[in-house]
């Protein structure tokens, strides 16, 4: 009995480490699949407010430069031979509270520049360096950075008139203390930085304060750890835009954007451990939870499966002698019949003086007459019927939607049958007889009270003489006394 649950024990053991496995691993590539999905998520999450901070802060300003540069109004202007001061101061003012912005007007006839934020100023070859270098270059359009204490983006957009000659520049200025500001806030969440270069490749923008040119120095690209490695491998694959490098043990993901009318790029670099570390938080969650759901379900199924598998075995079990169904294949047709049937009744069979059958003929015989009874007993039952092999040379009856009349009457007819059964054994015939003891019951029995009662009743017919059916109508509550007396 011990070893019996030692190994069930042990089965489920088992059963339960499999299962956990099985549920580890499956769980893994579920979140593997959702944490790449999450990583693409957070991917976008955190790129998307990046675009939308560039496009407002950057783009949007050049743009308006670049239109305002276009329109007519300020052109004809700086195109007059004498020049209207009070018209473009106030065309600059209304600009400047249009967009909230400030707008600038830099003349090259009369060398002046015009501010919608302060005087105007001359343009001075020794002060005013900027103009002249603008001038010179060939980009239509110059990009500049204030210094770090209040730092603007400056847009100058070179005019021309018709004749294609030089007016000056149509500018505007935009305080940038939202953007880096955001980009601060962004850097601390997502653990981005960002690098915009000129066409020289100077970092005019960066959103690590070491890098931004500060009056005294201007950085270039190819100073900063990250661009060897970014170069090489863009040489490498030349159809993306995204770059995973490696700086000092570090995996940096470098996306790349062009502002071609600017001719300036922007770089993101995107460490990629501070993203790795929330995915790896989220994979492992996730595999936790869906072990346990998993694991669960395992469990859940096998012991449906069990159950299912005991319900099985009971319906299938036999007595190997005579193939009647046995004690447990019993209980469960009667647990199946009574939820139908208000009133079973129950015939307890024992053959008589069997001891003496095989000790005058032998075991086999005995075995054989066994199996004869079984044949009988079965050979004139209702197809509801069912009878099994209770234990020894006891059988018992049990008959669904029976009373006690009925079952009395298929008791007697089952003690004829097996009393003028021919019965052969070392070839001479032998006299068999068995004793009947019949129950029925209308509400609360069980099986047991059932068998009980039977046996009780079994007991009389003993008692009378043997070959005899007797009966009682309620179940008995206690066992009655098993031995009969012989005679
Ligand atoms: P009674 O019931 O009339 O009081 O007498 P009995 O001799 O039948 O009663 P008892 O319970 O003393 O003996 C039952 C006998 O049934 C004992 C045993 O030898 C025999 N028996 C039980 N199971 C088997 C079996 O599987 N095969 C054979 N051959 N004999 C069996
Ligand atoms: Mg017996
Ligand atoms: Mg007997």
């Amino acid at each position: 009995m011990v070893q019996k649950w030692r190994r069930y024990f042990k089965n489920k053991v088992i059963v339960a480490i499999v299962a956990f496995i099985f549920a580890v691993a499956l769980s893994a590539i579920i979140s593997l699949l959702k944490s790449v999905e999450t990583q693409s998520l957070l991917e976008q999450e955190s790129l998307t407010p990046a675009f939308n901070l560039v496009s407002e802060e950057i783009v949007k300003p050049l743009f308006i430069a670049e239109t305002i540069a276009r329109a007519s109004s300020l052109k004809t202007l700086m195109n007059d031979t004498v020049i209207d001061q009070t018209a473009i101061e106030q065309k600059l003012k209304d600009l400047s509270k249009e967009f909230k912005m400030e707008f600038f007007v830099a003349n090259e006839s009369n060398r002046t520049q015009y501010n919608s934020d302060g005087p105007s100023l001359a343009l001075d070859e020794n002060k005013v360096e900027w103009y002249f270098r603008a001038k010179k270059t060939k980009h239509k359009i110059v990009g500049i950075l204030g210094n770090r204490q209040d730092i603007r983006i400056y847009y100058d957009v070179k005019v021309h008139n018709d004749e294609g000659e030089f007016l000056g520049f149509i500018g505007l200025n935009k305080k940038l203390t939202t953007f880096i500001n955001a980009f601060d806030d962004f850097k601390r969440q997502y653990g981005y930085d960002f690098v915009f270069v000129d066409h020289n490749d100077n970092i005019v923008l960066s959103s690590d304060t070491n890098l931004v040119a500060d009056g005294k120095r201007i950085l270039q690209l190819n100073q900063l750890p990250w661009y060897a490695p970014f170069i090489s491998r863009r040489n490498n694959i030349n159809h993306y835009n995204n770059y995973l490098v490696e700086v000092a043990g570090e995996d940096l993901l470098i996306a790349e954007a062009d502002f071609e009318s600017l001719n300036w790029k922007m770089f993101l670099i995107n460490p990629l451990k501070v993203r790795q570390i929330a995915a790896t938080e989220d994979f492992a969650i996730q595999t936790v939870y869906i072990t346990i759901a998993i694991f669960t379900a395992i469990l859940i199924i096998w012991l449906i499966g069990k159950s299912l598998q005991g319900e099985f075995a009971k319906r299938h079990q036999r007595d190997p002698l005579t193939q009647l169904p046995n004690r447990a294949h019993l209980a469960w047709h009667y647990e199946k019949v009574a939820r139908m049937n208000k009133s079973i009744a129950v015939i307890m069979v024992d053959l008589d003086h069997f001891k003496d059958i095989n000790d005058t003929y032998g075991h086999s015989a005995g075995d054989k007459a066994l199996c004869e009874v079984a044949t009988l007993l079965q050979s004139f039952l209702r197809d509801i019927d069912i009878v099994a092999r209770w234990g020894g040379e006891e059988f018992v009856i049990l008959l669904p939607a029976a009373d006690i009349t009925i079952a009395n009457h298929i008791a007697d007819r089952a003690r004829t049958v097996i009393a003028k059964h021919i019965f052969v054994a070392d070839k001479k015939v032998i006299q068999i007889t068995a004793s009947f003891g019949v129950s029925a019951d209308t509400e609360t029995s069980n099986l047991t009270q059932l068998i009980d009662s039977a046996d009780a009743a079994l007991y009389d017919a003993k008692n009378s003489g043997r070959n005899k059916v007797c009966s009682v109508k309620q179940p008995v509550r206690s066992n009655p006394q098993k031995s009969y007396a012989h005679g």
